[in-house]
């Protein structure tokens, strides 16, 4: 069993008279430079000059070039897109790296699968949210935590695991708990979530959509079943706060049967050895040698796949439906949303007040 790790655990005062450079100033980049910050620690940000730059300025940090910044760091948190790693990371940062300073990364990619090698003489530590960027900032405002997987990949100055605990704590995870794990373990199960969780929701809804527009069923309608309603987001919010199962006695006792009968079927159905196979690809390099040729080709097989997946008929249906519920612009909120964010709102007012009673 992993060892789980909270504020108790970590000693923020280790990064007293330290400083931590923050590379890259993105989603993850700017929360957990404000969260630190926050916290007490001595941050700096390091970000090449554009828009990211400008919203470090405004937000009171006084921006560096990403090399005088690693230099500057005694702990180094690298914070960059992990397809990039292997081209900035040699070239601007591990040739200024102060000497015995700590590197963090928040995804065990590009060092798992060797894409990058960190010098000797310096620590390597996972610090890795399990949480988007702006919520590792929101959750972290509301005083709550946010879970995260940390890990050392190497111990050299024998204080690894206290210097990834205190960033841990500083950005705010340990209030919910942080999870001890591998750089092969955190990069193997995400990445396995992304392709089989992310990929399985494509494929369902497509199937679905397929399948009942065949039957005679107007898209619209179906599209507006399967996912355009936003029933879906209350699904997850029960299952999260339920359990898979437990969550079934919020649903009629009709869904309630069929969900568990066709669950049932469809379990069986699965290829576990398709999914075997996709774990052994991710494991043995498969998966990181063809995206890594993938980015060389400048992503063509990517568009072709957007392509494909776009022009589906589904698109259509969804776009018809995304406009009737005003939310055609990307990122914008549909009423559906909207409404559920009223409903969460009321929640947390309720919460608020159980908590205070
Ligand atoms: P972003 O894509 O948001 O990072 C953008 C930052 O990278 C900006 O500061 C940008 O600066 C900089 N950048 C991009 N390209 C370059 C380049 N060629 N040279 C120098 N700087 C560059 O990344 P994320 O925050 O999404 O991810 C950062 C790390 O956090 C990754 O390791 C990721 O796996 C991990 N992570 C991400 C999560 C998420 O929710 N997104 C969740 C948990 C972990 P500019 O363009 O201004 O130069």
């Amino acid at each position: 069993m992993a060892r789980i790790f909270g504020d108790a655990d970590a000693d923020l005062s280790l990064l007293d008279g330290r400083t931590v450079a923050l590379i890259g100033y993105g989603n993850q980049g700017r929360s957990q430079a404000l969260n630190l910050r926050d916290s007490g620690v001595k941050v700096i940000v390091g970000n090449r000059g554009d828009a990211f730059l400008e919203q470090a300025t405004m937000d009171r940090f006084d921006p560096y070039p990403i090399e005088e910044a690693a230099a500057r760091g005694d702990v180094v948190m690298v914070l960059l897109p992990d397809e990039i790693h292997h081209e900035v990371l040699p070239a601007s940062v591990f040739p200024n790296l102060n000497v015995g300073s700590a590197m963090v990364f928040a995804h065990g990619y590009s060092v798992h699968f060797r894409e990058v090698e960190v010098p000797a003489g310096h620590d390597v530590c996972l610090v890795a949210p399990k949480m988007v960027g702006p919520g590792v900032r929101e959750l972290f405002l509301r005083g709550r935590g946010f879970p995260s997987l940390v890990a050392v990949h190497r111990n050299d100055s024998g204080h690894a695991w206290d210097t990834t605990l205190a960033v841990a704590k500083g950005i705010g995870s340990l209030r919910a708990s942080a999870w001890e794990t591998t750089f092969e373990e955190e990069a193997i199960t995400d990445l396995f979530s992304e392709q089989v969780g992310g990929s399985g929701a494509i494929v369902g809804v497509l199937r679905s959509f397929e399948t009942l527009v065949k039957a005679g069923y107007d898209p619209d309608v179906v599209q507006l079943e399967l996912l355009g309603s936003g029933e879906l987001v209350e699904v997850i919010r029960a299952q999260l706060r339920r359990g898979l199962i437990g969550s079934l006695s919020v649903h009629s006792p009709t869904s309630h049967f069929g969900q568990l009968y066709r669950a049932q079927e469809l379990v069986e159905e699965t290829d576990s050895a398709r999914l075997e196979q996709i774990v052994k690809e991710l494991q043995d390099g498969t998966f990181a040698e063809l995206w890594r040729k993938e980015r060389e080709q400048g992503y063509r097989t990517m568009q072709q796949l957007e392509e494909r997946f776009s022009s589906h008929e589904y698109g259509e249906a969804e776009r018809r439906n995304r406009e009737r519920l005003g939310g055609l612009e990307d990122g914008q909120a549909t009423l559906v949303e909207r409404a559920t964010e009223g409903t969460r709102a009321a929640e947390a007012t309720v919460a608020k007040g159980d908590e205070a009673s």
